[in-house]
């Protein structure tokens, strides 16, 4: 009885492994198709001088309205997209619209671009971001590219030789979600990283638990001790701002500094203003 009990669930679990399969191969077949349907878009957080609140610069992250789910998350699709390989082309797109949209920004701040694993580990990649930036004309101290840790343990001596070659470029590179993957010291001294961004998750509650704080202090005295500016992601509160600016934490993003919007939102800093009915009626309806 035991063992036909086990079978069933045996069954059942390889029907919805089955189902879950068969989701994802859908899925992937929409992202294929989502750059060409125009169903792509980028939202712009910002990142601000904790000293002084002056605006730095914004991360550019991807949106994506599916015609029938709706809004689909990046943390769903971007893992779909890295397995199938389809990241190359939606990390192209990534990176050649926020080029073309920042070069065309009045305030000469900074981009940060997401790079997932794949990218970085596909041997154009550094030919590709010189492409880009020749085609936008953005001066290429503007671009910022964000890395995690765990995108440079697949291959460490591709991921060198790639980072090298995009800083030879003038591009700066930033280690995201610092704290989450694993042997970040080491990491940190053999990439030539530009900045650390202190994962949102040491940042909640920062101000009222002790040993989130002590976690937080000691990433800050690494980037002190290494001169590299820190950034703390996910800043949610005032008590969260004041205990980072307390610290000399320079750069934060989060809620309470900005939601990400479309740059339309931030346009007495970049001058960006949303388009006009005139502007893309007739191209939206030769589209489809
Ligand atoms: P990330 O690069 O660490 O981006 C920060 C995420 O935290 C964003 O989620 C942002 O909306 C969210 N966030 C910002 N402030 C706060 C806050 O105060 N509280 C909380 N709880 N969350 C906050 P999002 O846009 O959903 O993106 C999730 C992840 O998906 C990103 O994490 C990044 O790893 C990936 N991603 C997003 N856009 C791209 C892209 O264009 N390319 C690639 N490869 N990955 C991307
Ligand atoms: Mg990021
Ligand atoms: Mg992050
Ligand atoms: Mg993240």
């Amino acid at each position: 009885r035991a063992k036909a009990e086990g079978k069933d669930t045996y069954r059942y679990f390889e029907a919805s492994m089955g189902a879950e399969a068969r989701d994802r191969r859908v899925m992937e077949h929409e992202l294929r198709q989502a750059i060409a349907r125009n169903e792509f878009r980028l939202v712009y957080q910002p990142q601000k001088e904790i000293s002084s609140g002056r605006m730095v610069g914004f991360e550019a992250l991807i949106r994506w309205r599916h015609p029938q789910r709706g809004d689909v998350s990046p943390a769903t699709f971007i893992p779909v997209a890295e397995d199938s390989g389809v990241i190359i082309q939606i990390g192209e797109w990534v990176l050649a619209t926020a080029c073309a949209e920042a070069a065309r920004w009045k305030n000469p701040l900074t981009v940060a671009v997401n790079v997932s694993a794949v990218q970085l580990h596909n041997p154009n990649f550094s030919r590709k971001v010189h492409e880009v930036l020749l085609g936008s004309g953005l001066s290429p101290g503007r671009l910022e590219l964000e890395i995690t840790e765990t995108a440079l343990v697949k291959d460490m001596p591709r991921a060198l030789t790639t980072l090298r070659q995009v800083k030879a470029l003038g591009v700066r590179v930033a280690m995201d979600d610092f704290g989450t993957g694993y042997s970040s010291l080491s990491n940190l001294r053999a990439f030539p990283f530009d900045k650390i961004k202190i994962d949102g998750s040491f940042i909640k509650s920062v101000d009222s638990n002790g040993q989130v704080a002590a976690i937080v202090r000691a990433v800050l005295g690494l980037g002190r001790g290494l001169g590299l500016p820190v950034l703390a992601e996910g800043v949610e509160t005032l008590g969260e701002l004041k205990f980072l600016d307390a610290e000399a934490c320079e750069i934060g993003q989060g809620y309470y500094l900005g939601r990400p919007s479309p740059i339309e939102n931030f346009s007495e800093l970049t001058g960006v203003t949303a388009p006009t009915t005139e502007d893309h009626a007739p191209i939206k309806q030769r589209g489809g």
